[in-house]
């Protein structure tokens, strides 16, 4: 099989600048992604870089190398900055143009020797690609798949760009490899061709991912706490009921006291710090993914207990709850909290939570800032 360089070429800068738009095109569609906008511009870089170098007739002269190479460079540095704006970094422009500074500044000193020239803007992109790699992998935001993947495949980036790098020292003697020391070759368009889409999807596929998760968090995540709302506690309660099959399960139902008088007392926003602190009190207690917020100032947890060690950290729950509490409010008087306490072994999460209310029921009635067990 031969393959025509001008006609990989053609393809490359075709499917880089498709590429490219559809990646701008995606930002549109969501203003808030701006890292697509990075990575969609630099695919165009490139697409322009690659072509205006390759396109023309008879061998490029000094000011298209200058400025091809310096498009390709840029391209490497936009890729960067994109890694580093997904991370919710700033957008520093002088770190996506340094290399570019770098390459200019160099390169009237170089422009005589094809070798210096294939090592310096081969070091720069791998250093481009191995930042971007480290970015990525270093301050992941949230734990996206995908972002795992573009991390090897960035190193895979880096890796490659060093090696050719390397070939401007000494070439190997290998007729394919030393093809990718070569100002452009066939081997370097095949390449590009087949990793330029490859790097495009995973960027696509971690900000869809990224998207996944943010509204899967606030579909199951308290706003105002932090913690699992109703839907995401009442799923986690009724899959730890499954696996602890006829092990014991007690349900403890949390209702915060007088906490309308708190709110008139000290304002709403007093009211709901101490929300913030009730939680806080449950997350320093219960282990993740066993507790929640029912809304207003309910809560509850499911824990893989007796009745007995279930009233047993109620009682430590409630104390905590009284010390934080007062220390939030920073006067003499106390916010309380009242539990109802229910075990019933095979039971079913609405089950447990009936039985738990009736109990918490009537430590209100008991005059609250008490631990009742069914
Ligand atoms: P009890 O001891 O009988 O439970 O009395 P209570 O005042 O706590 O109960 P009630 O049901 O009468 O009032 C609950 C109050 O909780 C009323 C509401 O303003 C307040 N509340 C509910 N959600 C929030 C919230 O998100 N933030 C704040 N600050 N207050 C809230
Ligand atoms: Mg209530
Ligand atoms: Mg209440």
């Amino acid at each position: 099989m031969v393959l025509d360089p001008a006609t990989l070429t053609v393809a490359f800068i075709l499917l880089s600048s498709v590429l490219g738009t559809l990646l701008i095109f995606s930002w549109t569609l969501n203003r808030r992604l701006s890292a697509l906008a990075w990575w969609g511009g630099a695919f165009w870089l490139i697409a322009v870089g690659i072509g205006w170098a390759n396109l023309g007739k008879g061998p490029p002269g000094y000011a298209v190398l200058l400025l091809a190479n310096a498009l390709g460079i840029l391209s490497y540095g936009a890729i960067y900055i994109g890694c580093r704006v997904f991370n919710g970094r700033p957008a520093v422009l002088l770190h996506g143009g340094a290399g570019v500074v770098v390459w200019a500044c160099a390169f009237p000193f170089i422009y005589d020797s094809q070798g210096y020239r294939l090592i310096l803007a081969s070091g720069l992109t791998a250093a481009y690609a191995a930042l971007s790699a480290w970015e990525l992998g270093r301050h992941p935001l949230q734990p996206l798949a995908s972002q795992r993947v573009a991390v090897v495949l960035l190193c895979g980036l880096a890796a490659f760009n060093l090696l050719r790098g390397m070939l401007g020292v000494s070439l190997t003697s290998v007729p394919w490899i030393d093809g990718f020391a070569r100002r452009w070759s066939s081997e370097m368009a095949l390449f590009l061709v087949v990793f330029g889409p490859t790097l495009a999807f995973m960027f696509l596929s971690m900000t869809k991912e990224r998207l996944k998760f943010e509204y899967k968090q606030a579909a199951h995540v308290d706003d105002l706490t932090g913690i699992p709302n109703r839907r995401a506690f009442l799923q986690a309660a009724s899959a730890l009921l499954n696996r602890l099959n006829d092990r014991p399960a007690s349900c403890l139902l949390f209702d915060l006291d007088n906490f309308k008088a708190i709110n008139d007392r000290y304002g709403h926003a007093v009211g709901d710090r101490i929300l913030g602190v009730f939680a806080s009190t449950l997350s320093d207690h219960l282990p993740k993914g066993t507790f929640g917020r029912l809304g207003g100032e309910e809560f509850a947890a499911i824990v893989p207990t007796g009745a007995r060690d279930a009233a047993m950290l109620a009682e430590k729950i409630r104390h905590a709850f009284a010390e934080a509490g007062k220390a939030a409010l920073g006067t003499s008087e106390e916010v309380t909290v009242s539990i109802g306490c229910a075990t019933i072994p095979r039971a079913m999460a609405d089950d447990l939570l009936r039985r738990a209310d009736e109990a918490l029921y009537r430590a209100k009635e008991s005059g609250r800032n008490a631990v009742v067990v069914a």
